[in-house]
């Protein structure tokens, strides 16, 4: 681990959020903005409430009608071209995006900041597909359905991956003609309000407002507002509980993506290095396991258990773990100190249990600055422990030897979680077998890579409600229908 800083100090000073096309400050003042590579104070935030909540919700709902009118056509070609103001863009974007949450510029911002022009270009595609069905009632009449967008939408992202979450929330809403009040994460404002900034060049006035804040406050001021029409949240499963809360007080229809705890299932004869490297993929090593998606629940054969641990382990030994904008930095820092202080504590908890093996990484011996942890294994986990029970949402994977299939799925789906899932054979009836039985939203086969523009995303169980990255989930998030009879005979 190097937490030696190669890279000089980032700074970005007082940013305002973004309501009604222009800049706006908060009536309570600032809220500081730390970097997690050092704790030095990256620059501050408006500390948005109900006013600024209220202000934002009304410039949205004030934009709608003229932004609803457009043809469909016209808000695909617009953004369109917020994409291919962004692609410019993209490496300071990223950059800006390491700095504030932590996540490694090579390995993960980068990418993440590209996807944004990928996913702007994509729905700026689909913004034409909101066609209708025509019903044959009866001979002299026509039934025919619309999708019309919802009005207002109050979207809630978190820090950890922000770019890409409110990429996929931004440009589908606003194709489908919907208005927006985004909240980004307090920890990690700052990139999405850069990506939102050079939206604003494009659209009209209150089309996108952008608020920053904490979700007690910002947060709840938008899930409670009378004026939004349509909650799309990412996060945590017991803020997600109180979102749907929220909404049901005034029965608006609302998204979840909210937290997973996913299974990996490894055959006897996927003792493999490519394999391995999948593995670390699919748990998300290189976003600090930071993510929805991880697959932190490895389920490795008992024939192969001794020999997969080591490869795993000899693997995630050759990890770069540093600043996250050195390029050669496989794997950043955790978020913040409490983030911090909350994984340690788990892998303190979990090394203790009795017949336990940490293999790799926990908890340093001395905090550098910055909140820096190698990836860890603890092995022979009992399934039944909180470690391998509850999200930590840290480089933790807690590694579960099985012996039959039936038991392994049993035991794969023995989570109140349902979002992601990872299977490898090269058998391809049981590893799809398998796949088939898992509880879970998504399961992938032999590979370990992130989610893909057109895959109807979303978690089962406590994962969440709705789906997200495609044309289906577009219509089904943003859009109502209405149906339209005509009597023919008159
Ligand atoms: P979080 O739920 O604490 O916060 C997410 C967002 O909600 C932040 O913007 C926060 O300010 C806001 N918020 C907090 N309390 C609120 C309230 N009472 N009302 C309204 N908004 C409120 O989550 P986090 O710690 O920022 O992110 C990590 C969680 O997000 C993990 O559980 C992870 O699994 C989940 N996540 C899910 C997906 C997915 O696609 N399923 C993707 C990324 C992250």
């Amino acid at each position: 681990m190097n937490t030696r800083l190669e890279t000089p100090p980032v700074t970005v000073g007082d940013q305002e959020m973004i309501v009604n096309g222009v800049g706006a400050q908060a009536v309570a003042g600032w809220i500081d903005v730390e970097s997690p590579r050092d704790g030095s104070i990256l620059g501050r935030v408006p500390r948005a409430g109900e006013v600024e909540v209220d202000d934002a919700v009304r410039a949205a709902a004030a934009a709608f009608p003229r932004w609803r009118e457009k043809s469909a056509r016209q808000r695909g070609d617009l953004l369109r071209q917020i994409a291919d103001a962004v692609a410019p863009h993209v490496e300071e974007i990223a950059r800006l995006s390491s700095a504030e949450n932590g996540n490694a510029l090579r390995t993960q911002t980068r990418g993440e900041a590209a996807f944004i022009v990928d996913a702007f270009r994509y729905f700026a595609g689909l913004a034409q597909e909101a066609k209708g069905e025509t019903i044959p009632i009866r001979p002299d009449a026509l039934d025919y359905s619309l999708r019309q967008p919802i009005g207002v939408v109050g979207a809630i992202v978190p820090w950890n991956a922000p770019l890409m979450l409110s990429a996929i929330k931004i440009a589908p809403a606003l194709a489908m003609g919907n208005t927006m009040v985004l909240k980004v994460a307090e920890d990690a404002p700052f990139a999405v309000l850069k990506l939102a900034r050079i939206c604003q060049e494009f659209l009209p006035p209150g089309v996108l407002n952008v608020v920053t804040g904490y979700g007690k406050e910002a947060g709840e001021a938008l899930t409670s507002h009378p004026g939004v029409g349509k909650l799309s949240f990412t996060g945590s499963t017991a803020v997600g509980r109180r979102v749907m809360e929220k909404a049901s007080e005034r029965l608006v229809p609302v998204s979840l993506e909210l937290g997973g705890k996913s299974p990996q299932v490894v055959f006897p004869d996927a003792d493999e290095d490519w394999v391995v490297s999948g593995v670390v993929s699919g748990m998300r090593f290189f976003r600090q396991g930071q993510s929805c998606t991880a697959g932190s629940r490895l389920f490795v054969h008992a024939d192969i258990f001794e020999s997969f641990t080591a490869k795993l382990v000899e693997q995630l030994s050759a990890f770069v773990v540093g600043d996250p904008l050195d390029e050669k930095t496989d794997m950043g820092t955790i978020v913040n100190r409490a983030q911090f202080e909350k994984v340690c504590d788990y892998i303190r908890e979990g090394a203790a249990q009795p017949g336990a093996r940490l293999l790799a990484g926990g908890v340093p011996d001395e905090r550098a600055d910055g909140y820096y942890l190698t990836p860890t294994v603890i092995a022979d986990v009992e399934p039944s422990w909180r470690v391998a029970r509850e999200e930590i949402f840290g480089p933790v994977v807690c590694v579960i030897p099985w012996t039959d299939e039936d038991e392994v799925v049993a035991m794969a789906n023995d989570s109140h979680y349902g979002l992601a899932a990872f299977v490898w054979s090269k058998d391809l009836g049981k590893a799809l077998r398998t796949a088939h039985r898992i509880e879970a939203g998504w399961v992938q086969v032999n590979q370990g890579g992130g989610q893909f523009l057109g895959q109807s995303y979303g978690g089962t169980k406590t994962s969440g409600l709705g789906r997200e990255f495609s044309l289906e989930g577009m219509l089904e998030s943003y859009t109502e229908r209405k149906h339209i009879s005509v009597s023919l005979s008159q």
